[in-house]
């Protein structure tokens, strides 16, 4: 059902309205890695909306190496983000990890999205198979592209064509980045399948200096959108502070993607 050979048209996947897939501007989605309270999501919505994000991302259910980390505000985190998307306009993408959770995180996310280390979270896919909600797949860290395919082929297995493939790094032996960014998978995801492909730089890289560079690189690829951490005060996040963006970095990061639109033949 993924494959190109069986689904020659490219699928275009809408979100609240705003359409992500081949001939479309390429969207930027942005916000913090972890929802911290409401100022924070409240503040970093309204910035994110005003430099031309068209997505707000904010983690409630956090997937944390470790259980003595901060796990998220879990459905406080999705009210919160909920208030912060109707104040801003902009939908939101949250995370859902376990299958008992993915009615509530429908009722409050816009697009509902499946992280790295649940790719292969085979109950958890059919149950968002079940819903009709978009959802973004993120691929795992050491999945092959067979692998990341055939995790999408689950959900549309069950009924649900909306899914939105995302790039976000893979594990290899390189330690001075978190993780190494496949960026030749988006075009061969486009030869190989008709949905549409994100890129996470933040997770890619783990580092903030990287990031622009990676999400331009990205667009220039051919991704249909970009995944940016963001963050008020960086330094003082409880997660993935080293790759969050303060608002200064991600407006002048939206001014060169801008241009990089125009220069790739979309008008906005
Ligand atoms: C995230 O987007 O916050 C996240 C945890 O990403 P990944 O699953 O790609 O590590
Ligand atoms: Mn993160």
């Amino acid at each position: 059902l993924v494959s190109r050979a069986f689904h020659p048209q490219s699928s275009i996947i809408e979100v609240c309205g705003v359409r992500i897939g081949e001939g479309c501007p390429p969207v930027v989605a942005a916000g913090p890695c972890a929802v911290e309270g409401k100022e924070q999501i409240i503040k970093t919505a309204l910035a994110v909306k005003a430099a031309g994000a068209v997505m707000l991302r904010g983690g409630a259910f956090k997937p944390r190496t470790g259980p003595h980390t901060f796990q998220g505000l879990r459905e406080e985190g999705l009210k919160l983000l909920a208030a912060a998307g109707k104040e801003s306009g902009l939908p939101i993408v949250t995370e859902v990890m376990s299958p008992e959770n993915v009615s509530v995180v429908a009722e409050y996310a816009d697009l509902l999205q499946v992280g790295a280390r649940n790719m292969q979270n085979f109950d958890l896919l059919r149950e968002l198979g079940r819903i009709r909600k978009p959802v973004l797949l993120k691929r795992g860290m050491s999945a092959t592209i067979e692998e990341f395919l055939a995790a999408a082929e689950y959900i549309l297995a069950e009924g649900n064509p909306n899914v939105i493939l995302c790039e976000r790094g893979i594990r290899t032996f390189e330690t001075a980045t978190r993780n190494t960014l496949d960026l030749s998978v988006v075009p061969l995801i486009k030869e190989m399948s008709h949905l549409p492909i994100m890129v996470d730089p933040s997770h890619a890289t783990g580092k903030r200096t990287l990031v622009s560079p990676m999400a331009k690189a990205a667009l220039v690829a051919g991704a249909h959108g970009v995944l940016v951490e963001v963050h008020p005060e960086p330094e003082k996040a409880l997660s993935d502070g080293p790759q969050s963006l303060t608002f200064q970095g991600f407006d002048k990061l939206m001014e060169e993607i801008v241009k990089l639109r125009q220069f790739l033949g979309f008008a906005g």
